[in-house]
C-alpha cells in the first residue's frame, strides 16, 4: 500500500482562510510520523494572504519545529497567461519549494487555448518546481502540449487531495493527468493542501485512485523519505541536514 511520508502543500494562519499555526502543523505531522513538512503559504495576491515581507523574512522560520524539518516554500498565484506570478523572482529564487497555481480570486479563467499557453509559460520558469492542482476544470487546458512542457522542463505535477472534494469536477481531470504522468514518466507529489492541521497527510482518496490505476510508486516523490529529501535538495540547493 502506498503512503506519503511528508505533505508537500500546507497552509497556516499567515493566510486568513487557514486555521492552524506552523507549530500545530508540525506537531501533527510529527504525530503522523512525518519528518518533513512543506510550508507553502499563499502569496500576496490571494485575498487575505500575507504580504511579500513574510517571504523576504523567511529565514526566520526555524528549520526544525517539533522535530519536523520545515521546507520554506510558497504557493504562488499565477496572475496572467504570460508566466506572471505575484512575487518578484529575486524572492522566488530563495524559496526551497515553489508551487504555482491558478486561483479564481487572482486570475479569471479564459479558454482552453489561453490556459494552455499559461501553463507552458509557467513550465518555462526554472524557479517554479511544482504545478499546483491543475485538474481544476475552470482552467481546462490541452493536455498534450502542456504535459510535454512539464516533462521537458523538469516540473513536478501535484495531485491535490483537496481538489477531489473542494474543486468540483476535478477528480476525473486529476486522474487523467496522473495517467498521462505515468505514461510520460513525469514525477508527481500527492498533497493535502491542508488549511487545518487535521488535514495534513489526508490524501487517501488520491492514493486509492493511484493504486487503482497501478500508478508507478517510484514516480510519487513524497512516497519515500530518501526520494523526497533528494528532490528537496535539488529544488532548494540546500544540504537540508
Ligand atoms: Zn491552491
Ligand atoms: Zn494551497
Amino acid at each position: 500500500m502506498i503512503t506519503i511520508i511528508a505533505d508537500g502543500h500546507t497552509h497556516t494562519v499567515a493566510t486568513d482562510h487557514a486555521f492552524s499555526t506552523i507549530s500545530e502543523n508540525t506537531a501533527y505531522a510529527a504525530q503522523l510520523g512525518h519528518k518533513i513538512i512543506c510550508w507553502t503559504e499563499h502569496s500576496p495576491r490571494m485575498p487575505g494572504g500575507p504580504s511579500q515581507l513574510l517571504f523576504s523574512e523567511i529565514v526566520a522560520l526555524p528549520r526544525y519545529i517539533n522535530g519536523v524539518m520545515v521546507i520554506r516554500g510558497a504557493e504562488l498565484n499565477i496572475i496572467d497567461y504570460e508566466g506572471g506570478v505575484d512575487l518578484p523572482m529575486e524572492l522566488v529564487k530563495k524559496l526551497e519549494w515553489v508551487i504555482a497555481s491558478y486561483h479564481r480570486p487572482c486570475i479569471d479563467p479564459v479558454d482552453v487555448k489561453t490556459h494552455t499557453k499559461g501553463w507552458i509559460k509557467i513550465a518555462e520558469n526554472p524557479y517554479i518546481h511544482v504545478i499546483g492542482h491543475c485538474g481544476d476544470p475552470h482552467y481546462a487546458f490541452e493536455h498534450g502540449p502542456v504535459l510535454k512542457a512539464f516533462k521537458e522542463c523538469g516540473k513536478i505535477v501535484e495531485i491535490n487531495a483537496r481538489s477531489f472534494s473542494a474543486r468540483p469536477g476535478s477528480r476525473e481531470n486529476c486522474i487523467k493527468v496522473a495517467e498521462e504522468c505515468a505514461e510520460l514518466g513525469i514525477p508527481i507529489v500527492v498533497n493535502s493542501d491542508a488549511h487545518h492541521y487535521l488535514s495534513i497527510g489526508d490524501v487517501g482518496t488520491v492514493l486509492t485512485a493511484l493504486e487503482e490505476m497501478k500508478f508507478p510508486e517510484e514516480l510519487i516523490l513524497n512516497a519515500d523519505y530518501n526520494r523526497f529529501l533528494e528532490t528537496l535538495r535539488r529544488t532548494s540547493g540546500q544540504e537540508l541536514n
